[in-house]
This record gives structure tokens, C-alpha cells and sequence, in this order.
């Protein structure tokens, strides 16, 4: 995921590397630092929520459009400028966007510590003889984190405790449309940011806060508030950077002294623009005006870069307070969000009533729901900030969570499940049937299926291993006992190839033991399909392999008792719903490769039990893996030759066009004839992509799993389940192209013997983490660049995935939005981790002491669980 401090660090960290390398434009290769600025300058105007930031990305792409041009000397002062820029931008709401400061672990204490990044500036200075607040509102309820205020919540009421008498008619207008102040057109651009009612608005919060100051208080290289009265303009001509530009000013004064708001504009002619445009401001001499900026200071003399003003009519807080930044979108603005979503708070949020049980608020020492919506609008210290976060990210996450735990509590109730207890020495007699022995890990996990298998409750089993660690086996082995016990299994892979590799390799396994089985894929003439198809409903047919079609056809079993899902990525709560729902209830292994951080696999498979096979099969060396630019080719294809030389066979993956199939195969039909013809004419060389049939497509995978392809040229098709053990090199076209997740994969085909494997990603020379200095932190690499230096850096695939969910955050990350899972409005997948540790817990704790959530404090939760399932389950499959 993108934010605006991510594009910040993008270009801070090429320009610092080019002014310590002297400014020879080196720093990225090909003398194209200008468009390098120029793509992410781009994003940062796309990214900025206020206009002023997106002029202020603007502004150092037009600093760095001719950067090639300049001497070495024009270049520092560029370079020297863009970097103040980005500083401001940085110090700024644009450079703050992920500073939400989050709720701390509690200490042993119990007690949630204060906050110790981020002190606000202007705390504690109000001048004397000020109110409060000056709006009018009541003061805040004294709550601090050293204080003992959490322990008292001022309504911790029962489960959605009565609201109080006369408050219920208020309450309901929650749920009215809004309606904004005036003519008020902009309410229109909220739908865009997917706000409807009052209730949306209300709960529409801020990322970022800037404090309002007086200007005497002012400190170089903050970003604040003033509200203060108009006195004079000026504009003027200045050079920056070697360019003209025209320097607006307003002279402004409030009861502590003067400062000047300035605004800078490229100088067309030299000519001031009609108007005041850049300042945005009518006013007269002694308007007042709020206006929010950039401070620079030269000694007692301000002056503040101007971000963004207007009149001042009331509802911002005095000096000493702090006002909300919120998330906008075009065309909209914070002075208008902002007295609107004040009003609302105003009228509400002391009205609120506690939504959850008051023995969990106190116990896990939540801040009160109306408090917590107060304070995270409009904070008054660092610690309530933290405190109000963690008591709504808590909510968010603990809902889910409960309606988890519900779901799993259901699954798995006592004699709703079938029991397939093992024969005496199982293990051994699987042990005799296979080649090698099993693993430690495999040997662990196995038993923890057969347990679940044996208990006449239906198994819930996520098992989790890396590619290659052997979870095939696992599944063989839990398929046998199933059929040994009169059951009938099923096999789903995600796609008809891995499906039918599937069918192959198990198959010749469950020969072994005596059990024929089928693979069930659209390949199938319709007749064969049928044929099938009442084999399956006698029971006759034992095993059945086939893609998740087999749910959503609605296949009829006789006795299905275990179905077994693999690579389970597209494959969510919703799925295994409509599983269950077929009146069946039969045992579930769901195997992935993709291994999920754990905060992640809490949300998507909350109603999961886990097994983890965190061994690799003996003698596996990891992947040796490198990065080169693609003019240099030739030099993998050189490995590639090599490796063939010892009777080795390699892989080159396609460039991955994500817009089409049909030209992805073209990309790969052309790379296929090059290396035929120009690279490898002597060895042979074989293609696979996705617009094959699948029989040619089988047809070709079986002459290189045959060895008598050497050289296999293919596209992602290549990704899942691929395992010939012979294939020791793996060459990927533009690897910068690929997720993160995708070239775990990839490589994962790669490695499966006991020689070294090697894996060459083939990078856009642009893309390369070598034209990075080597020094430079991974989170300030672009995203390509800094997939590389993941993928060389580390073959964990938990430490993969871990970096993947950082990159594309959660929404992109395993497709959690397929999913149906809800998003959250405050929590962070990433950043609340502890949160949602605590959250989990309370939620089991509270099914295992009332499972049907039936006790009457527990009412309110129990509805929203129930929401969040249906609203799961009607996403469907
Ligand atoms: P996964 O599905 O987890 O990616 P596979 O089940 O395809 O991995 O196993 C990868 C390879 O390792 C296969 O060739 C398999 O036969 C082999 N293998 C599995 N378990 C063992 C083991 N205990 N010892 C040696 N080789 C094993
Ligand atoms: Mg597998």
C-alpha cells in the first residue's frame, strides 16, 4: 500500500544518496533522477489529501524536471530545495499519515502507558484567562493514562446499556441521511468516500491532528493552526532554485504578535495572477481568518507556508487544542468536514450508549465508546489519543472475532461431526508405503489430524507450510484413514491443472493402499462427468479430486466425511460455509502454501484450529537467489547452460502482463522462439501458458517432468503445485513485475532435490535495488526494488509474506476483500497487532462462558456477530 509518507521517503532517500554521490545524476541509472521525480511526484499529488501538499509535490517535480539538464552545481541547488520540500512535507499531515499513535501493550501493570512517541506540540501553554475549549463544550472527563481514569468508565453500561431517558429520539437520527449545513452540494463527495449518515460522519476519523497555536508560539519546522485577523498583503518576487517565482504574502496578527502567511507561485512574466488565488483567501483588513501552514522562524519573525485557510466561524479549538485532519477526497475540504463532524460530536457522542458488556470494558480497561469517539477527533493529550484508539480498534477487531469464535464454536459442537478414529499402528503402516521417512513436523502434524479425525466433532484445521514442505503426504495420510474408516474424501485444488497434477501424484500413492480415486475436473467430457458423478453419489468412488468447482456445482456425496483444500488463498470463511451448509458437516484440512501472518490468518481463518509444518524435508539447501538487468541475460542463460550441462533441467518465466492473457501468451510465444532459436538452438526448449489446452498444457509439463525437455519456458501457470525435483534453475523475466507472494511461489518450483538451486530474477534496469545505494533501509526503495531485496534477502516465506502485507497492506494482501471480511475503520492489521491478540481472546472467553451468547448483557454483541456472519456468508460463494 501507498501512502503519501512512502512517496516522501521514495524520493528522500535517491536525492540524499545523489547529493552524497556528488549530483552526477547517477544515483538512479540512465540519467533519469527527472523521471524518476516526475513518476512520484505524480503519485504523491494522487496520494496528498490536502491541496496544498499535492501543490507542494508539484512543485518539486517541476524542481526536478530539467535535473539532467543542470550542471553539477544547479543539481545540489535542486536537489538542496526538493529536500526542504519534502522535509515540510514530511513534518506535515502528508508525511504524518501513518502516525497514528497506537495503543500500547499494557505494561505488567495493567495500566495502558503513555504514548512515548510523539509529544504534541502547544500542550499545556494556554494563556491564562482562556477557556477550556472555546466552543462551548463541556471540558473532556478526566482520563489520562497515568490516571486512574479508565478504571471508572463514566457509562460502562451493560450489553448496549439504556441509553438515557430523552437521549433514544436523539439516537435515532444516527441513522438519518446527513444533512450538511447551507446549500451544502458538497455533501454529494462524501458517497465518494463512503459516507451516508450522521452515524458514517461521526465516525469519519482523523489520521492526522495539527495543534492550533498562538503565534508567539510558533516553532520553525511545525506544522499548526492560527486563528487570526487579516492586516496587510504583499507580493514580491524571489529566486528559488535558480527560478523566478512570486511570493504572496499575508500579514496577520493575532493578540501575541504578527507573523506572515506566505504562498509561492512560479512567476509567469513575472506578473501576479489576478486575484489572490494561491492563498485562496476574500477578506477584508481585520477578517478572521484560520490558517494552516508550515512554520519557518527567523528569530522573532514568523512566517508560515501556507497550506490551507479560510474565514474563522467558529467551532475550532483555542491555542492549546489540536484539530482533526481528515481523510478527503476531491473536491472536498477540511473546513468543511470539520465544523460539520464537531457539530455531530457535539450532539452525540456523550449520548452514546456502551456497546459492550461492562465486565469485559472494565476488565480489559477500555476508555468509554462516546469518550473514545471525543477524544479521537479531538485529542487532548498523547495517552487519551492512544487510550480512545485502542478502545475503538478493539471494538472493530472484537466483533469479528467474536462472530469467529461463534462460528468455530458451532462447527465444532460435540456429536455434530463424524468420528474416523485410526486403526492400531496407522503410522507405521503409512511409514511402510512411502519412500523416505516422514519428517519430525510431518509426523507432529499428521497427529494432530488424527486426533481431530477421532473426535466426533467436525475438524477445523488450517495447515500452514512452505512450498515444498511436504504437506501432500499429509493430506495422503489423512485421506486414508477417512476411507479406512467408510468415508468418502475430496481433494480441491485451485485450478484444473494443479488439480489433476494432484490427481496423478496421489493417485499413485493411494494405489499403494489399495484405493482407486478420480480426478473431477472441467476437462471431463460430459458423459465421463456423469459417470462420475454417480459413482461419487453411490459411494463407490472413495476419493475425489477436483477444483473448487466441486462446492459450487454442488456435487452429491454419499458419505462425504474429509475435504481437503489446497493452495486455500482464494478459498475463505464464505466457502467453507457453503461447505458445511450442504447438510453435511465432514472433517476440513485446508492446506496453503502462501503462508499468512499470523494477525492476518486471525481475521481470514479466526475459525481455524492451526498446524504448522515448520521443517523441510532433509537435505534441502536453500535457494541461492540473485538479481541481474535484463541487458545482462545472457549471464543467467549462462547458469541456465551450465546446469543443463550436469543433467539438470531449468525454468525461465514470462513477463507477467497482468492485463491480458492473450498477450501475456504472445510475450511468451515470443520469448520461447528467441531462446529456441537464438540462445539455446541446441538444447530443447518447451512452452507452457495459459491460453494452451489443457491437454497440450499436460502434454508438455509431462515431457519435462520426463526430462526430455531441458528447458521449460513458462508463464505463471508455472506458480502452483509444479514439482519435478530435477529442475535446479529458475530464470524470471522482469521479477519486478511479480508480487511478492507470486515469486515465493515461483521459486518454490525450484529446490525440491537435494542439490543447490539457483534463482536469477531478471530485473528492468530501472527496477534494480543496485542502483539504490546498498545502505539504504528497505522501506525507502520503491516497490519493485524493494521486492528484490526481499526476495534475495530472505527464503522464509513468513517473513515474505510478512513484508508483502507491509507493502499492499491488508485489503490487497491474500485477497481479504474476496473474502467478505469487513474492513476496519481504525484498526491496523499491522500496527494493532497486540489489540487484536486481546480482542481474540475476549471474544473466545466470552463463548467459552456463554457459547450461545444468551445471558442478557450479552445481546448487543450477540446481534453484531450475527450481522458480521450474515454479511460473510451473503457475499457467497
Ligand atoms: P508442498 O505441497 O508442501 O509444497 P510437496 O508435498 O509437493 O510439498 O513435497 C515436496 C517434495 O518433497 C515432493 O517431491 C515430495 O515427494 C517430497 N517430500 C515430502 N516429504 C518428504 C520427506 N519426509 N522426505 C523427503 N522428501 C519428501
Ligand atoms: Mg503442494
Amino acid at each position: 500500500m501507498e501512502d503519501c509518507r512512502s512517496v516522501i521517503a521514495k524520493l528522500t532517500g535517491p536525492l540524499q544518496a545523489e547529493l552524497r554521490a556528488g549530483c552526477k545524476d547517477s544515483v538512479i541509472s540512465g540519467g533519469c533522477l527527472a523521471r524518476y521525480a516526475e513518476r512520484w511526484t505524480a503519485e504523491g499529488r494522487r496520494l496528498a489529501l490536502l491541496p496544498a501538499d499535492q501543490e507542494s509535490f508539484a512543485t518539486i517535480g517541476r524542481l526536478l524536471a530539467d535535473y539532467g539538464e543542470a550542471d553539477e552545481n544547479g543539481r545540489r541547488q535542486r536537489a538542496t530545495q526538493a529536500l526542504l520540500l519534502l522535509e515540510a512535507l514530511r513534518q506535515g499531515p502528508a508525511g504524518r499519515a501513518a502516525s497514528v499513535p497506537r495503543a500500547p501493550r499494557t505494561d505488567t501493570n495493567g495500566q495502558p502507558p503513555a504514548h512515548p512517541a510523539l509529544s504534541l506540540q502547544g500542550e499545556g501553554t494556554k494563556e491564562p484567562g482562556q477557556a477550556e475549549r472555546g466552543n462551548g463544550s463541556p471540558p473532556h472527563p478526566p482520563l489520562s493514562a497515568e490516571g486512574e481514569g479508565i478504571r471508572e468508565p463514566r457509562q460502562a453500561g451493560g450489553g448496549g446499556s439504556p441509553a438515557p431517558p430523552g437521549a433514544q429520539a436523539v439516537l435515532a437520527e444516527l441513522d438519518h441521511e446527513f444533512q450538511p449545513p447551507g446549500r451544502g452540494a458538497w455533501a454529494q463527495k462524501l458517497t465518494r468516500l463512503g459516507l451516508r449518515t450522521n452515524r458514517d460522519l461521526l465516525t469519519h476519523f482523523p489520521r492526522q491532528w495539527a495543534p492550533v497555536k498562538y503565534l508567539r508560539q510558533l516553532q520553525d519546522g511545525e506544522r499548526a493552526l492560527v486563528r487570526v485577523r487579516a492586516v496587510d498583503r504583499v507580493v514580491n518576487q524571489v529566486r528559488i532554485g535558480g527560478r523566478l517565482f512570486l511570493k504572496y504574502g499575508l500579514e496577520v496578527e493575532d493578540d501575541t504578535g504578527r507573523a506572515l502567511v506566505v504562498s509561492f507561485e512560479a512567476s509567469r512574466g513575472g506578473r501576479a495572477r489576478g486575484g489572490w488565488s494561491p492563498l485562496q483567501l476574500k477578506y477584508d483588513k481585520g477578517a478572521r481568518l484560520y490558517i494552516e501552514g508550515t512554520v519557518k522562524r527567523f528569530g522573532r519573525f514568523a512566517e508560515i507556508q501556507y497550506l490551507e485557510g479560510g474565514p474563522d466561524r467558529g467551532g475550532l479549538p483555542e491555542p492549546g487544542g489540536l484539530v482533526p485532519i481528515y481523510p478527503l477526497t476531491e473536491g472536498l475540504y477540511q473546513s468543511q468536514l470539520r465544523p460539520a463532524i464537531h457539530r455531530l460530536v457535539e450532539r452525540y457522542a456523550d449520548l452514546l450508549p456502551e456497546t459492550l458488556p461492562a465486565a469485559l470494558v472494565s476488565e480489559m480497561r477500555l476508555a468509554p465508546l462516546g469518550w473514545a469517539i471525543r477524544t479521537v477527533h479531538y485529542p487532548t493529550s498523547q495517552a487519551d489519543l492512544a487510550a480512545a484508539h485502542r478502545r475503538l480498534a478493539f471494538d472493530e477487531f472484537f466483533d469479528l472475532e467474536l462472530a469467529l469464535a461463534l462460528r468455530k464454536r458451532e462447527v465444532q459442537e460435540p456429536g455434530r461431526g463424524y468420528a474416523m478414529p485410526p486403526a492400531p499402528g496407522f503410522m507405521e503402516s503409512l511409514q511402510a508405503e512411502l519412500p523416505f521417512p516422514l519428517t519430525g513436523a510431518q509426523q507432529r502434524v499428521i497427529a494432530e489430524i488424527l486426533a481431530d479425525m477421532e473426535a466426533d466433532r467436525a475438524m477445523n484445521r488450517l495447515l500452514q507450510g512452505d512450498v515444498g514442505a511436504g504437506k501432500t503426504v499429509v493430506a495422503l495420510a489423512a485421506i486414508v484413514n477417512a476411507v479406512r474408516n467408510g468415508y468418502q474424501a475430496a481433494l480441491m485444488a485451485p485450478t484444473e491443472i494443479l488439480a489433476t497434477q494432484h490427481g496423478n501424484l496421489l493417485a499413485e500413492w493411494l494405489m499403494r493402499f489399495g484405493i482407486p480415486c478420480d480426478v473431477l475436473v472441467g476437462a471431463l467430457t460430459g458423459k465421463s462427468k456423469q459417470r462420475v458423478r454417480d459413482a461419487i453419489a453411490t459411494g463407490q468412488m472413495r476419493v475425489v479430486i477436483g477444483t473448487h468447482a466441486l462446492v459450487q456445482e454442488g456435487i452429491a456425496f454419499h458419505r462425504l466425511g474429509l475435504v481437503v483444500i489446497d493452495e486455500q488463498h482464494r478459498f475463505g470463511v464464505v466457502q467453507r460455509a457453503a461447505l458445511r451448509d450442504k447438510g453435511q458437516n465432514p472433517d476440513l484440512l485446508v492446506m496453503t502454501a502462501t503462508p499468512i501472518p499470523r494477525t492476518l490468518a486471525m481475521t481470514i481463518h479466526g475459525d481455524l484450529d492451526v498446524s504448522i509444518l515448520d521443517e523441510m524435508p532433509p537435505g534441502r539447501l536453500p535457494v541461492r537467489t540473485s538479481t541481474l538487468p535484463l541487458p545482462a541475460a545472457r549471464r543467467a542463460y549462462e547458469v541456465v547452460r551450465q546446469a543443463v550441462a550436469e543433467g539438470r533441467q531449468a525454468y525461465i518465466v514470462c513477463p507477467l502482463v497482468e492485463e491480458s492473457a492473450k498477450l501475456e501468451a504472445e510475450a511468451a510465444t515470443r520469448l520461447y522462439e528467441h531462446l529456441r532459436q537464438d540462445v539455446f538452438p541446441d538444447l530443447t526448449v518447451g512452452l507452457v501458458h495459459g491460453r494452451l489446452k489443457a491437454a497440450e498444457r499436460k502434454e508438455v509439463m509431462d515431457e519435462f517432468r520426463a526430462g526430455r525437455l531441458q528447458v521449460l519456458c513458462a508463464t505463471t501457470v508455472l506458480e502452483v503445485g509444479v514439482d519435478v525435483p530435477n529442475a535446479t534453475v529458475m530464470v524470471v523475466h522482469n521479477a519486478e513485475r511479480f508480487g511478492l507472494a507470486q515469486l515465493h511461489q515461483l521459486r518454490g518450483r525450484v529446490g525440491r532435490g537435494a542439490d543447490q538451486a539457483v534463482c536469477v530474477l531478471l530485473v528492468d534496469p530501472k527496477a534494480s535495488p543496485d542502483h539504490y545505494l546498498p545502505n539504504l533501509p528497505e522501506e525507502q526503495l520503491p516497490d519493485g526494488p524493494r521486492r528484490m531485496r526481499v526476495m534475495t534477502r530472505t527464503n522464509d516465506g513468513f517473513e515474505i509474506a510478512e513484508a508483502d502485507l507491509r507493502l499492499r497492506g491488508p485489503g490487497e494482501f491474500a485477497g481479504v476483500r474476496q473474502h467478505g471480511l469487513p474492513e476496519f475503520k481504525v484498526a491496523d492489521l499491522i500496527e494493532d497487532r497486540d489489540i487484536l491478540i486481546e480482542a481474540q481472546q475476549a471474544a473466545q472467553k466470552v463463548v467459552r462462558a456463554d457459547p450461545g451468547l444468551t445471558r442478557p448483557e450479552h445481546a448487543g454483541i450477540r446481534e453484531r456477530a450475527r450481522g458480521i456472519l450474515r454479511r460473510i456468508e451473503e457475499y457467497g460463494p
